[in-house]
């Protein structure tokens, strides 16, 4: 089976890659290849749903306006929802995941994951963990992320649960203490729902204040329901203890007495994906010097402000990205 596309991974980032394969070139989707071991929306869906959205209805809308393919569904949809509210993951999950469902449904689909791939003659070689074998001229890898986590010999709540507030409190309750990493978007809402639990938590940051605010011109700064906790917490009406990271003796002595630890430090990619891929230009999005390319959370693009790149990971941006690097430019639709 050869294929002039093959899209590994179909989260957030791939499904918008179908909407601009579909908008660009759409007669190389029956020649597209879509392959994931869920294939209905990746972590959106998967891993956060009952996350509220820390991007408003009319911020999602406008992305997927962005591509000529689903502009039409955008608009369908655009009064479902508040515009400048935000709405839970799920939601966003399932109205890309039907935005692009026709585009689907002309493409092969491998419910699978894909162990190996290697390059000959500028053929990709795809083998996935089901012995399925297929061969495609360009990939576009979107594998997604995983949380980063120290290695503190403690008991974690895995974020996925610690974000999920109905999840929490069934690690932990009064009595319990807990010190949490982080205090970026994930951080605040994690600290609301350990909290709410009735847990005792420590919170460690790195920053050079507790919490950065996007009203105070930071970058990536909270905003929405992240600003309002954080804010409860520096009026004290939200009760946890903030440490700074530097102050080891007051981590240490933290951690000594918590039952349970959590990670909301930031993502990364997972060991067995980063041995399948060479390194990443964000500027081309090109991996390795071939035709393979990435997007999403695991290759994003970035904003540069005095000299430190901001990475950009949200579905507005993924589109700005996929839409400026255009990486179908120079394809023959043959
Ligand atoms: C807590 C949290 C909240 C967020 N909130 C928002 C928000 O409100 N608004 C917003 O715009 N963005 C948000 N984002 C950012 C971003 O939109 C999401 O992270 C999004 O899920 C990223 O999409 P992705 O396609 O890069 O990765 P994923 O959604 O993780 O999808 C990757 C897919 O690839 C599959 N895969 C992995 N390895 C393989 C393999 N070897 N073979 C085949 N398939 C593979 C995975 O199973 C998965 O289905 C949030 C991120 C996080 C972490």
């Amino acid at each position: 089976m050869r294929f002039k596309i093959a899209l590994i991974g179909f989260g957030a980032a791939n499904m918008l890659a179908l909407a601009y394969i579909a908008s660009s070139k759409p007669d190389l989707l029956p020649q597209t290849v879509i392959i994931d071991p869920t294939l209905n929306g990746g972590a959106l869906q998967n891993q956060w749903p009952f996350v509220r959205s820390n991007t408003t209805w009319q911020q999602f809308v406008n992305a997927i306006s962005k591509f000529s393919a689903t502009a039409q569904y955008a608009s369908i949809i655009s009064g479902e929802y508040p515009a400048e509210e935000p709405t839970h993951l799920h939601v966003l999950a399932r109205h890309l995941r039907k935005a692009v469902e026709p585009f689907m449904r002309q493409a092969t689909l491998y419910k699978d994951s894909v162990i190996k791939v290697q390059e000959d003659n500028a053929i990709f070689n795809i083998t996935m963990k089901n012995a399925n074998v297929i061969q495609a001229e360009k990939v576009i890898f979107s594998p997604g992320s995983i949380p980063k986590v120290f290695n503190y010999p403690i008991p974690i709540i895995p974020l996925a649960a610690a974000l999920d507030h109905r999840q929490v409190g069934s690690y932990v309750g009064p009595g319990d203490r807990v010190v949490l990493f982080g205090t970026a978007h994930s951080g605040c809402l994690v600290l609301k729902n350990l909290v709410d639990a009735g847990a005792d938590v420590s919170v460690v940051y790195a920053t050079e204040k507790p919490f950065l605010f996007a009203r105070d011109g930071v970058y990536d700064g909270v905003k929405q329901d992240a600003a309002d906790i954080a804010d409860s917490v520096l009026d004290g009406r939200l009760s946890a203890r903030l440490i700074h990271y530097s102050k080891q003796e007051e981590v240490v002595s933290a951690l000594l007495r918590a039952t349970f630890a959590c990670y909301t430090i930031g993502f990364e990619l997972d060991s067995k994906v980063k041995e399948l891929v060479g390194e990443y230009d964000p500027k081309t999005a090109r991996i390795g010097s071939s035709e393979m390319y990435g997007f999403g959370i695991a290759f994003p693009s970035y904003t540069e402000i005095d000299g430190k790149k901001n990475w950009d990971v949200s579905i507005p941006s993924f589109t700005e990205h996929i839409l400026k690097t255009n990486i179908l430019s120079k394809v023959s639709s043959e």
